[in-house]
């Protein structure tokens, strides 16, 4: 007889979740997002009974999009590359856990809106404003260290792992979360990007800011993509005090 485990996931809307089960035949290097997809093919739960199909999101299936972000036997993390069995090896059990994460409105059973995540990255200018292309020549160079700091920092898909693992960011906190703080960092690192630096470091100056952060550092600990979001959190910490003396004096930028 085939090897098999259960899926036990969280289902339902907001006040109205519940617990189904599967039961499914593990298949080689089969990950959660193919588990789903099995579901989808024939819905049916543990008891037997004909259920409406998981509702999920998934995008590029190579841990780059962020879409399919879920709580994994409680940790925060892609669903595409969570392989099975090493998970069920890992923790000795014959059963895995999804559930949508928390620290987002829930839409239904996996899905959450992240929506707010990008309005954050709009109220930062997470981008590099251009005013035209025309041929200028060569832009100023940047260092290789600099160029792979700036690299680390820009793989950064907009999860929500550090959110959801973060405590300061919950139902009565309006902190903007770590994701923005390290963009901020990544945008004002680029020469061209360093024109609207007082903007985005005024933002986090803001209420829900950078003051917010309270050093627990989960987040780095969550993050896929290893960002350094601590250094990131000093970083612009100083830059934002920098910010709020030069302010005060009114002294022009001397970067
Ligand atoms: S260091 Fe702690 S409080 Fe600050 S953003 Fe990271 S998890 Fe949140
Ligand atoms: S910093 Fe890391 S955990 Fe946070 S949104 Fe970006 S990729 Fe995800």
């Amino acid at each position: 007889m085939n090897k098999t485990f259960i899926l036990k996931i969280y289902r339902g809307k907001e006040k109205n979740q519940y617990i189904e089960e599967f039961e499914l035949e593990i298949t080689p290097f089969m990950n959660v997002i193919s588990s789903l997809m099995e579901i989808q093919k024939h819905p049916v739960n543990r008891k037997g009974e004909k259920v409406t199909p998981v509702v999920w999101e998934q995008g590029c299936l190579e841990e780059v999009c962020g879409s399919c972000s879920m709580l994994i036997n409680g940790k925060p993390r892609q669903a595409c590359t969570a392989v099975i069995e090493p998970i069920l090896k890992q923790t000795g059990r014959g059963s895995i856990t999804l559930a949508p994460l928390s620290k987002f409105p829930l839409v239904r059973d996996l899905v959450v809106d992240r929506s707010q995540m990008f309005e954050n990255l709009k109220r930062v200018k997470g981008w590099i404003s251009v005013d035209g292309s025309f041929n200028r020549g060569f832009g100023p160079s940047i260092s290789q260290k600099k160029q792979d700091a700036m690299y680390t920092l820009s793989t950064c898909m907009t999860c929500g792992c550090c959110s959801e693992a973060c405590p300061q960011v919950n139902q009565n906190s309006k902190f903007i979360g770590p994701a923005p703080i390290s963009q901020v960092r990544l945008f004002n690192l680029n020469p061209k990007g360093k024109l609207e630096k007082d903007q985005r470091l005024h933002v986090l100056m803001e209420e829900g800011g950078i003051q917010d952060c309270g050093n627990a550092q989960n987040c780095v600990q969550v993050c896929p993509k290893e960002i350094p979001l601590t250094e990131s959190i000093a970083d612009i910490g100083r830059e934002v005090s920098k910010q709020a003396i030069k302010d005060l004096l009114s002294l022009p930028d001397r970067d």
